[in-house]
C-alpha cells in the first residue's frame, strides 16, 4: 500500500506530466449533502425500528430472566419462550437459512433493499451523519471548516462531534455484550467498575468498530469490504428494481431558467444542477447507469423529485424501476407483473416452506431430550437373583423453564424390568445424568444383544420420548 508520502510524490509527478496515468486513487472524502422526501422518510423509519429492537431487546424482561440472552457460558439461549441447547443448532441452521433466501428473494426484487435501509453500516453511518451535522452543520459549512485553518471553533466542533460519536459507539458496544451477559447485571458491573475483562473487549471492540466503519471507513466498507456488494449484480436482472435515471427523458442535460422552455433548448429534464451528487452517500453519479457501489438508498431519487418540483416538471427523472421498464416505458401495473416473475415465486416458495417447516418444528419441540448410553464399565452381569442385570446412563434435559417430575419405563424383551428409580425430577433448564439398571431373568432371551427402548414421560402432560438401546444377554 503506498504510503501518503508517495501518494504525494505521485500525485505531483502526474500533474507535471500530462502523459502520466496514476493506477492509485487517492481517497476523496465524501460530504453527502443532506436530504428530505420519501425514501429518506423510509430510511429513518428503518433506523429507529432497527435500533429501537437492538438497544431495547436487551433491557426486555421474560419472567425471571432477560428475554433474549445468548448465555454461552452455560450453553442455553433464550429467546422468549423458547430455551436453545447446543442441541438445538439445526434451529440455527434453520435461521441463517431463511435471512440468505430472504436476501436473494429481496434483491432479485428490488436489488440493494437491505444495504439502503437496513444494513448497520448504513444505520449507523445515517446516525453519525446526523450528529456530524448537528455539530459542524451541513455539506457546504463541513467543507469549508475542513479547507479552513484550524480554529477554536473548529476545535470545539470537531472534538464534541467524536464524543458523541463515541458515546453512541460504546453505548453500541456495551449493548452488544448485553446480549451474551444479563444487561442489568452488565450495568451494574460497570458502575462499580468491575467488569470482566472479556466483557471491556468485546464492548470496546464493538464500539470502536461502530466508531471506524460509522464515522470514518463510511461507503469504503460498502465499496471496498463487503462481499455482498460483489455478488449482488449475480442475482440481479432487468426486471429488478432498482434507482434509475431516465435517460430519454434527461438528456441532453444542461443549466436553464424555471421559465425556459426545454424543447426551444433541445435540452432534457435534467437540470444538471448535481445534486444527486451531492446527495449520494457514496459518492456516484446515478446518471452514469448503475453502478456496484449504488446501495439503492434513494437519496438522488428525493433530491432530483424536489428539483422537478421546483422547474414544474413531472416527478421521477431518478426513480425506482426496472431497466426493462426504462427502455420500454412500462407503466407500474406493468412493472409490477413482471417484478412477480417465475425466478421471484420460485424464491418466495422455498422461503415460505423453510419457514413453514421451522414453526412446525418448533411448535412440535419436545419439552425434554434424553440420550441413553451405555455404561462401558458394566457390560452385563449376573446379580442375586439370578437376574442378568445391564447399566445405563440416561441423559435428561429439561427444556422448560420449571422444574419437572419424569417416569421412565424400559420394554422390547419379555420380563424386562428396571431395578433402579423409575421417577426422578430435573431441575429447569438443567440436565442431569441418571445411572438405570435394568434386569432380566437368567435364560430369558438367548445370548448376544437384543434391542430394547426406554420410554421417558413427563409427569402432567402427555409428552414423552423414546430412545432405543442394546440389552446384552452374556453366554
Ligand atoms: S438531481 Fe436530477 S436534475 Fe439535478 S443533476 Fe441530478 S438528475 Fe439532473
Ligand atoms: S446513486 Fe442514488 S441510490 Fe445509489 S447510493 Fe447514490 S444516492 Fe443512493
Amino acid at each position: 500500500m503506498p504510503s501518503a508520502a508517495d501518494t504525494a510524490a505521485d500525485q505531483k509527478a502526474i500533474a507535471a506530466d500530462p502523459a502520466m496515468v496514476s493506477l492509485y486513487e487517492a481517497h476523496q472524502k465524501i460530504y453527502p449533502r443532506s436530504v428530505s422526501g420519501l425514501f429518506s422518510h423510509w430510511r429513518w423509519a428503518f433506523v429507529w425500528l432497527t435500533q429501537l429492537v437492538f438497544y431495547g431487546l436487551p433491557w426486555l424482561d421474560w419472567g425471571q430472566r432477560q428475554a433474549v440472552l445468548f448465555d454461552l457460558g452455560a450453553r442455553r439461549f433464550y429467546i422468549f419462550n423458547l430455551v436453545l441447547y447446543p442441541q438445538d443448532f439445526i434451529y440455527l441452521t434453520g435461521i441463517l437459512v431463511i435471512s440468505a433466501l430472504s436476501l436473494f428473494l429481496f434483491t432479485a426484487v428490488a436489488g440493494r433493499l437491505w444495504c439502503g435501509y437496513a444494513c448497520p453500516q448504513t444505520v449507523y453511518t445515517e446516525i453519525f451523519l446526523w450528529i456530524e451535522k448537528k455539530f459542524e452543520g451541513d455539506r457546504s459549512a463541513r467543507m469549508r471548516r475542513d479547507n479552513g485553518p484550524f480554529s477554536l471553533d473548529k476545535f470545539v466542533r470537531k472534538g464534541g462531534k467524536h464524543l458523541a460519536w463515541l458515546a453512541v459507539a460504546l453505548w453500541t458496544g456495551f449493548t452488544f455484550v448485553g446480549y451474551f451477559t444479563p444487561i442489568t447485571q452488565l450495568g451494574s458491573e460497570l458502575i462499580q467498575l468491575r467488569m470482566g475483562s472479556w466483557e471491556v473487549f468485546w464492548t470496546g471492540f464493538y464500539g470502536f468498530a461502530t466508531y471506524g466503519n460509522a464515522g470514518f471507513m463510511r461507503e469504503q466498507v460498502c465499496k471496498h469490504m463487503c462481499p455482498y456488494a460483489r455478488f449482488q449484480s449475480a442475482m440481479f436482472d432487468h426486471d429488478t428494481l432498482i434507482v434509475t435515471y431516465d435517460q430519454q427523458r434527461g438528456e441532453p442535460r444542461g443549466a436553464r431558467s424555471r421559465k425556459a422552455d426545454p424543447t426551444q433548448l433541445n435540452l432534457g429534464a435534467c437540470v444538471d444542477c448535481t445534486l444527486c451528487v451531492q446527495v449520494c452517500p457514496t459518492g456516484i453519479d446515478i446518471r452514469n447507469g448503475l453502478q456496484y457501489e449504488c446501495i439503492g438508498c434513494g437519496a438522488c431519487a428525493d433530491v432530483c423529485n424536489t428539483v422537478m418540483d421546483k422547474m414544474g416538471y413531472a416527478r421521477g427523472l431518478v426513480k425506482y424501476s426496472t431497466q426493462n421498464a426504462v427502455q420500454q416505458n412500462w407503466s407500474g401495473p406493468e412493472i409490477l407483473r413482471h417484478v412477480l416473475r417465475p425466478r421471484v415465486l420460485l424464491y418466495s416458495a422455498i422461503l415460505l416452506a423453510v419457514v413453514v417447516a421451522m414453526l412446525v418444528s418448533l411448535v412440535l419441540r419436545s419439552p425434554f431430550k434424553v440420550d441413553v448410553v451405555r455404561d462401558r464399565g458394566t457390560l452385563a452381569r449376573i446379580v442375586s437373583g439370578g437376574n442378568i442385570e445391564n447399566v445405563f446412563r440416561l441423559q435428561v434435559m429439561n427444556a422448560t423453564e420449571s422444574d419437572q417430575v419424569y417416569r421412565m419405563s424400559v420394554s422390547g424383551l419379555e420380563g424386562l424390568a428396571l431395578a433402579s428409580d423409575a421417577q426422578f425430577n430435573v431441575d429447569s433448564t438443567q440436565s442431569r445424568w441418571i445411572a438405570v439398571r435394568v434386569q432380566l431373568p437368567y435364560e430369558a432371551a438367548r445370548p448376544g444383544s437384543h434391542p430394547i427402548q426406554f420410554e421417558i414421560m413427563q409427569q402432567g402432560n402427555d409428552k414423552h420420548v423414546s430412545e432405543k438401546s442394546v440389552f446384552l444377554v452374556p453366554r
